[in-house]
């Protein structure tokens, strides 16, 4: 089973990719994390995305293709989970090419939807510890924070990146990035729509009632082969 998570920033989908992961025993592939890492071992790829990232641009496509393709060939036949990728159309498609030539495909594109002004608020309600740089609260709902647990400062401030114009820009780019490939997934009956703004744990039970169903239908027409091949 490979699957496709879609989700603006912070509506949670590295939370329930975790979770799905655990659970279904796939390989979680998500390019910025692995970026990230690279960066932190100072490799030549991290050295080369460094300031790209930095100012919170995404690296071309070939290199996010190179990354994806280096991952896949570690996981070998298991099953995947694709976090923070695809997110052009030129990705989304050499990502099919690739299964495809590995004999394997997308099963489902499972897209968090959030209530953009909701998140807004919630995002700009969050604060980070001006000592240690923890974000509080980690979790939604928000919670009010009296002092650090890392390191007991009791000074607090917004990321500016949290800042309510800031998120918007966010929410921009990804809703214009991110229309087309979902319109993409959608013409081919890969969408799947959740709503994300309830909590983590519903959210994963809807998950899992999607995954279970799709198994369930597999495990169907998988009954209609035999029985068309008898
Ligand atoms: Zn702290």
């Amino acid at each position: 089973m490979n699957l496709v998570l879609f989700g603006p920033p912070g509506a949670g989908k590295g939370t329930q990719a975790r979770l799905i992961q655990d659970r279904h025993h796939l390989e979680l592939i998500a390019t910025g994390e692995i970026l990230r890492q690279e960066i932190k071992k100072k490799t030549p790829l991290g050295l080369q995305v460094e300031h790209i990232m930095a100012e919170g641009k995404y690296p071309s496509d070939d290199i996010i293709l190179a990354v994806f393709k280096k991952r896949l060939s570690q996981v070998k036949d298991k099953g995947v989970i694709l976090d923070g990728l695809p997110r052009t159309m030129n990705q989304a498609k050499k990502i099919a090419e690739t299964f495809k030539e590995l004999g394997h495909e997308i099963d489902a594109v499972i897209q968090l939807t959030v209530d953009e002004d909701k998140l807004i608020e919630r995002l700009s309600s969050r604060v980070t510890c001006e000592e240690c740089g923890r974000p509080y609260p980690k979790d939604f709902p928000f919670q009010r924070v009296e002092a650090c647990s890392k390191c007991g400062s009791r000074s607090f401030s917004r990321r500016p990146d949290d800042e309510p114009e800031a998120v918007r820009t966010r929410f921009k780019v990804y809703n214009e990035q991110t229309k087309p490939l979902l319109n993409y997934y959608a013409k081919q009956g890969l969408l799947k729509v959740i709503n994300g703004m309830k909590s983590i744990e519903e959210v994963n039970q809807e998950i899992e009632a999607l995954l279970e169903e799709m198994q369930v239908l597999t495990r169907k027409s998988g009954c209609l082969y035999s029985a068309q091949d008898i």
